[in-house]
């Protein structure tokens, strides 16, 4: 047993199908050694098809709590998920700013079913307060792309990013329709790196809080950040290999027993 295990800050939405946000994080983090203390941002209620309604915590709620957590327990690394409101995002960006941390950064913007998660107000809010404070980015394709959506293509994506101050981008290409996955690795003045996955049959519900939990994982544990994704990829991808149901709509990743 352990004595101390790397602690990740997670700041997620709660997903009654335990699918994707907190309960993926949790597990993702179970699996990489490390301890989840996790913090909702919103309840949903949202089935393994798509998300019906969104409330989120009072932001205020959001700081008392971070707040006395911090003061308690050591954070070796954050998790930041589904953000509720541009009010939850200005009470956390100082605090964050503090922390020295690293930071894994999964924004939630659209669900995989569809539903509408944010806003225009709420994108940009996450590029000019966070995204500063943000270690790896994780947006898919479509995400990126709504994130700045005067970009030619997925490289001046990045490139923006990367401008208002995120350390490393990594753009799933899941949601996109080539033959395979590329998921791809943009960080200043380096090449560019690609990673090519066999393109499972279907489509998950929670492949990239896994993803974004499991790199989060490795990098408390204070692995390199090209060791943190290589793994975290090859990990989620096993996860999505052993996909179960829990519900008619798409399966979840099995982080169990890897
Ligand atoms: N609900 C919560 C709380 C989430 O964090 C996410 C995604 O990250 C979703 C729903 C949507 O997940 P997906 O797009 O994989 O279906």
């Amino acid at each position: 047993m352990l004595a101390r295990r790397p602690q990740v800050l997670c700041l997620s939405g709660l997903d009654p199908t335990g699918g994707a946000g907190i309960q993926a994080d949790i597990e993702a983090l179970a699996a990489a050694g490390a301890h989840a203390l996790p913090l909702i941002t919103a309840l949903t209620a949202q089935d393994s098809d798509n998300v019906r309604q969104v409330q989120a915590v009072d932001a205020d709620w959001l700081a008392m709590q971070y707040d006395v957590l911090q003061a308690d327990c050591r954070i070796d690394a954050v998790k930041i998920g589904l953000l509720g409101s541009t009010a939850q995002i200005a009470v956390l960006a100082p605090r964050l700013a503090e922390l020295g941390v690293p930071i894994v950064c999964d924004p939630v913007l659209r669900a995989g079913g569809g539903a509408e998660l944010s806003s225009v107000a709420l994108h940009t809010a996450l590029r000019q307060h966070l995204l500063p404070q943000v270690t790896v980015l994780t947006p898919n394709a479509a995400e990126a792309r709504r994130l700045v959506p005067d970009a030619a293509d997925l490289a001046a994506c990045a490139a923006a990013l990367l401008g208002d101050g995120c350390a490393h981008v990594l753009i799933t290409g899941g949601d996109e329709p080539e033959a395979e996955v590329c998921n791809r690795w943009y960080q200043p003045q380096a090449a560019v790196q690609d990673y090519r996955w066999p393109r499972l049959a279907e489509t998950f519900h929670g492949a990239g809080c896994t993803l974004a939990a499991a790199i989060a994982g490795r990098l408390a544990r204070g692995l390199p950040v090209a060791a943190a994704l290589e793994q975290a990829q090859e990990w989620t991808q096993r996860c999505l290999q052993q996909a179960y149901a829990v519900g008619r709509g798409r399966r979840i990743p099995n982080r169990h027993r890897l």
